[in-house]
């Protein structure tokens, strides 16, 4: 298991895949056990490499991720089946905004960790699956630092992205139903939780 975790972040290195920083996972790891979070919908599977730490944490976490690149969909399949982690992790290969989850399973914990210039519509689709009391943890809100600082950015693409995830800072920020925690962790992230009014 811990080779395997190795042979992923060397993968994910070459093949440049944006996995979760060290400091990112471990908080989110420490977030399911305080939490005893059994249910995790993941946004982004990329090779596995997060679905497989989160589920590897605590016994009875199982996680459904979802990821649209076919390549990095078949290479997270592998991994999860290595780990022998293929009865705790779901691998869905689709665009997580077209995926119709059963609207029977509502899930402690939702990590967004896709696109980031799709944050919000993720957000927006996938709250209606949080648990009452479940948190919605979104990754890269930093993004590499380029996060408030837009005007040092000189690619169009690059800014128009950094764009969308400020705009996403904003939406979090002035939302009337979730009230959200930033942190200073790894690449920038966040936790929602439900108002209370709730
Ligand atoms: N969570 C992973 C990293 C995910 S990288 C980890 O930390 O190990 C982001 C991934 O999201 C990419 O592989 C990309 O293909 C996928 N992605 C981006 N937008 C998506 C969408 N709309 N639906 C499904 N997957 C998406
Ligand atoms: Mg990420």
């Amino acid at each position: 298991m811990k080779e395997k975790i190795l042979e992923m972040e060397s993968y994910a290195q070459e093949k440049n895949v944006p996995i979760i920083e060290k400091k990112s996972i471990a908080f989110i790891m420490k977030y399911i056990k305080d939490h005893n979070v059994k249910n995790v919908l993941e946004i982004g599977a990329a090779i596995g490499y997060s679905a497989i730490l989160m589920a590897s944490c605590k016994e009875d976490c199982f996680i459904t991720t979802i990821e649209r690149d076919e390549e990095r969909y078949l290479e997270a399949l592998k991994n999860v089946k290595a780990c022998g982690l293929d009865k705790k992790i779901n691998v869905v290969f689709q665009d997580a905004l077209d995926v119709n989850l059963s609207e029977e399973i509502k899930y402690d914990l939702i990590f967004i960790d896709g696109a980031k210039a799709q944050n919000t519509k993720f957000f927006e689709k996938y709250k209606y699956f949080l648990k009452e009391n479940g948190a919605i943890i979104t990754d890269n809100l930093k993004f590499h630092g380029y996060v408030g600082a837009s005007d040092k950015i000189e690619s169009k693409n690059l800014k128009s992205l950094v764009s969308k995830i400020e705009e996403y800072i904003e939406f979090l920020k002035n939302n009337e139903e979730f009230d959200t925690t930033f942190y200073d962790i790894g690449d920038g992230l966040s936790v929602s939780t439900w108002k209370n009014e709730k």
